[in-house]
């Protein structure tokens, strides 16, 4: 879903190795979590993986079938849902997009706190480790309430787009 504001962008999407890696670590976490990795499941975190930039459920279902095929949606939403509760995968709700969880060795738990840079101008969104995210869990806690998800958003501009303006 980039907005291509050409803008010079250095990072582009991960390699087909680091999609490779990735998708793997996922398997085996299903293992050892006992959680099956189905093949929509698998499809639509490679999608997200290869993307590399957040991107809409929509475009998920359009780009699902490796023969142009589109899925129905109600498979690629299910995926999403499973991907969202393992922390695999992240909604960015201002946006309405999808983005692959990328906090890696940080993001152990699936509830982890989700941090995510958003750039206005290019669509870029990075996911970074904040320590906002422990003391929002702390509040929580303190309020007595359980919470299962958390979401930060910030929006603005990322380094590329700042330079250009
Ligand atoms: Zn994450
Ligand atoms: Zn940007
Ligand atoms: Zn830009």
């Amino acid at each position: 879903m980039s907005h291509h504001c050409g803008h010079d962008h250095e990072h582009g999407r991960p390699s087909h190795a680091a999609v490779g890696d990735a998708l793997d670590a996922a398997d085996a976490r299903c293992v050892v979590e006992g959680e099956r990795m189905t093949a929509p499941r698998r499809r639509v975190l490679e999608l997200l993986l290869a993307a590399g930039e957040p991107v809409k459920a929509y475009d998920l279902i359009a780009r699902y079938g490796a023969d142009g095929q589109a899925a129905k949606p109600p498979t690629v939403y299910r995926a999403l849902e499973f991907l969202e509760r393992k922390g695999m995968a992240h909604r960015i709700a201002s946006i309405s997009a999808y983005v692959a969880c990328t906090a890696g060795e940080d993001a152990t738990t699936a509830n982890h706190a989700a941090a995510f840079l958003i750039c206005d101008c290019c669509g870029a969104a990075e996911e970074v480790v904040a320590p906002v995210g422990q003391t929002f869990a702390l509040a929580a806690d303190t309020a007595g309430y359980a919470i299962e998800r958390t979401t930060i958003e910030g929006h603005g501009r990322c380094p590329a787009c700042r330079v250009a303006a």
